[in-house]
């Protein structure tokens, strides 16, 4: 079977060699072992890197028909770079595997990636075994993160970022998928073809930073909220049903006390309910531009170049 590895990267040039030299090891330790074809590659994605990352990864390409690179003309952000790598792959292998840069995720795990692609899974899970390796502040927001979009209507699986393996036909099928915003966390269990889970382990960062600031993920969020659930205009009713029910109340006390006494309490409730009201409109609103910008139909990203598109 014929294996494509897709290997997103962004600002990655302190560790972007160390991570190419091991993916293509162990490229050729599952070729010798006969798990997958000798045409098998990895396909490295540069996000619009603004550091020497686009020259190293071009010096490991072009000596290498193993290994592809595509590069963007600017930062599109990960799930771009992700879905570029499978719009990519998707005529010219079986399975395709996408894995973090940095190589926080263990590669051993892609032993298991393939057992389950072999059993006849079409879409495999890669899911960390623990978040120890993780700050407190980064622990705590990936759990509010979790709950939040369970509740918000967005199932996406715990503890699952973008290490998994789909099938040629997966990412077929995915490929027809056409909307602007893309959360691949959640799109794609919604797809609903055979998976399977594989747990693996998470290492610390050996070399440079987290390339996703709060500003990225808190965007990731929206765009999964907003592009699979309108569970936030419900709230919107509910509130609204209660806040009416609670101003008859108040009309009923206010015509049984002084008015006096509860002036006060009415001027706050008004500052309360101008300030929900303004919550509401922004929420509406991020559902409107979010349709303007699905309407514009713009592309997803853009390529600039590409090396080894093809096996020469
Ligand atoms: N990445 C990317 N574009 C971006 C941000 C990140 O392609 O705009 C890549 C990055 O190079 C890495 C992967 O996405 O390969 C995950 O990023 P990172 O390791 O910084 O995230 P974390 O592990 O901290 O969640
Ligand atoms: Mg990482």
């Amino acid at each position: 079977m014929i294996l494509y590895i897709v290997v997103p990267c962004f600002n990655e040039e302190e560790g972007i060699v160390q991570s190419a030299e091991r993916l293509n090891g162990f490229l050729a330790e599952l070729m010798e072992k006969n798990r997958i074809s000798s045409n098998s590659k990895i396909v490295f994605v540069n996000d619009g890197s603004r550091d020497k990352t686009k020259e190293l990864l071009e010096n490991i390409c072009k000596n290498n028909i193993s290994c592809s690179l595509i590069s963007f003309s600017r930062n599109f952000g990960h799930q771009y770079a992700v879905l570029a790598g499978y719009h990519f792959s998707k005529d010219k292998c079986d399975a395709c595997i996408s894995i973090d840069a940095d190589l926080q995720q263990d590669i051993n795990a892609i032993y298991d990636f393939l057992d389950c692609y072999e059993k006849g899974n079409d879409i495999v899970y890669g899911v960390r075994n623990d978040r120890n390796t993780d700050g407190f502040f980064k622990k705590s927001t990936s759990q509010i993160f979790y709950r939040f979009m369970s509740k918000m209507g967005c199932e996406v699986i715990p503890n699952h970022a973008d290490y998994r393996l789909l099938s040629k036909k997966a990412l077929n099928e995915l490929s027809h998928y056409p909307e602007g915003a893309v959360f691949l966390r959640g799109l794609i269990p919604t797809m609903g073809m055979k998976s399977d889970i594989v747990y693996f382990d998470v290492f610390e960062r050996t070399a440079g930073q987290s390339k996703y600031t709060m500003k990225k993920m808190l965007k990731l969020a929206m765009d999964g909220i907003t592009s699979f659930s309108d569970k936030p205009v419900f709230a919107i009713l509910k509130i609204s049903l209660i806040s009416i029910v609670i101003s008859i109340v108040l009309f009923i006390i206010n015509a049984i006390i002084t008015p006096e006494k509860i002036t006060m309490v009415l001027f706050a409730l008004g500052f309360l309910f101008s300030g929900l009201i303004e919550l509401f409109i922004w929420i509406i609103g991020v559902y409107v531009v979010r349709t303007y910008l699905e309407s514009k139909n713009r592309p997803r990203y853009i390529i600039e170049s590409v090396i080894h598109e093809v096996n020469e």
